[in-house]
């Protein structure tokens, strides 16, 4: 079996989030006041978490699993999880998405359970213009989170960015050059409508080619031959290479055509998409004493309604009830 939708897709790559809860508060994503968190008995245990994965590495074709969150370090058997899903024939190639807060002290646990990458959220490099945006006075917390990434040999690093409008729009250049001088790869992704208090404004978004324009003020980009497969991020030689900058444009350049993910909710449903507005209850169906045979086919008739597109464009599109934290970005 695999995880093919209508549209001839396969999903390969799985998306873990581990809890909806965090220790930021970035004001893309969540309110000051933090969100009604999901109840503890809806949670998946660390077992069942285990044992979907297991479901769809051994029968449904899923070659990589990504943890998210909410923030996945706040997950107490984060590093065990890794290791038994490291551990699962064929091995998956397993990475992790996190804001890097306690990562100086798990990078070496993690790494030695067999991750194999870290992503890192960081958005400026200016402690002022991260508390702002965070609302978290924790910069430096996540600058030694890099650090202990990059030595515990989790490489390479990348690190993500989200620019918003009047707070760190200016900022990409000099984000370029602190991770061209750390040896991190940038990303910079653009904002989607995912904030939990449904503040997003196209017409303010910081769009790609703002963002490439804003680069070319002080570097020489190219694009680098590698095609760009399933990966959404655009790459670019910088100053003729052989570093990179990459942008992923959601939302006025999107890759839903090659998408090749599924998403798993820390409360146990489907997601077959960033933005769907339906999920699948596998937790139910595990609880009840599904055997694998049966979890398999569930998920597999999940992706049987995923759309051609998010329509974030389209006059009707409405945000998914779900927030960014609680879906696993
Ligand atoms: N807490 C972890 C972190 O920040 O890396 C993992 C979860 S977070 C939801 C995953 C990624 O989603 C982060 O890189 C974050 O910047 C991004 N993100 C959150 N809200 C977003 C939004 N509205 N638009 C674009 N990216 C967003
Ligand atoms: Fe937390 Fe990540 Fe959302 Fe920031 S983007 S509030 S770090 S979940």
């Amino acid at each position: 079996m695999e995880l093919g939708d209508n549209y001839g897709r396969v999903a390969t790559d799985l998306r873990v989030s581990l809890t909806d809860r965090c220790n930021l508060r970035c004001s893309y994503c969540m309110p000051e006041e933090g969100l009604d968190w999901l109840e503890k008995q809806t949670l998946l245990t660390d077992d069942e978490i285990v044992r979907l994965i297991r479901v769809g590495v051994e029968q449904l074709g899923i070659r990589e699993v990504r943890f998210t969150g909410g923030e996945p370090l706040l997950r107490r058997g984060l590093v065990d999880i890794v290791s038994r899903t490291t551990a699962l024939v064929p091995r998956p190639e397993v990475s992790l998405t996190t804001n890097a807060l306690g990562l100086s002290k798990l990078a070496r646990p993690l790494a030695e359970a067999g991750l194999d990458r870290v992503n890192v959220s960081l958005d400026t490099v200016r402690p002022e213009s991260f508390e702002e945006i965070t609302r978290r006075d924790r910069f430096h917390d996540v600058v030694e989170g890099l650090a202990a990434a990059k030595a515990a040999g989790l490489g390479p690093v990348k690190v993500n960015a989200v620019l918003l409008r009047g707070l760190n729009d200016d900022q990409a250049p000099e984000l370029l050059t602190w991770c061209l001088e750390h040896g991190y790869d940038l990303r910079f992704i653009e904002q989607m409508p995912l904030d939990a208090q449904h503040g997003w404004d196209r017409a303010a978004m910081v769009t790609a080619e703002e963002i490439l324009a804003s680069l070319q003020t002080r570097f020489d980009l190219s694009p680098a031959v590698e095609p760009r497969g399933s990966a959404p991020a655009e790459l670019f030689l910088v100053d003729g290479g052989p570093a990179t900058v990459g942008v992923i444009a959601s939302v006025t350049r999107p890759f839903c055509g090659d998408c090749d993910r599924v998403r798993l909710t820390a409360d146990g449903q489907v997601r077959n998409c960033l933005f769907a507005r339906e999920e699948s209850d596998l937790r139910t169906a595990l609880r009840a004493g599904a055997d694998d045979q049966e979890l398999a086919q569930r998920w597999v008739l999940a992706m049987r309604g995923k759309l051609p597109g998010h329509g974030i464009d389209d006059p009707t599109f409405l945000q998914p009830d779900r927030p960014m934290s609680a879906i696993g970005g």
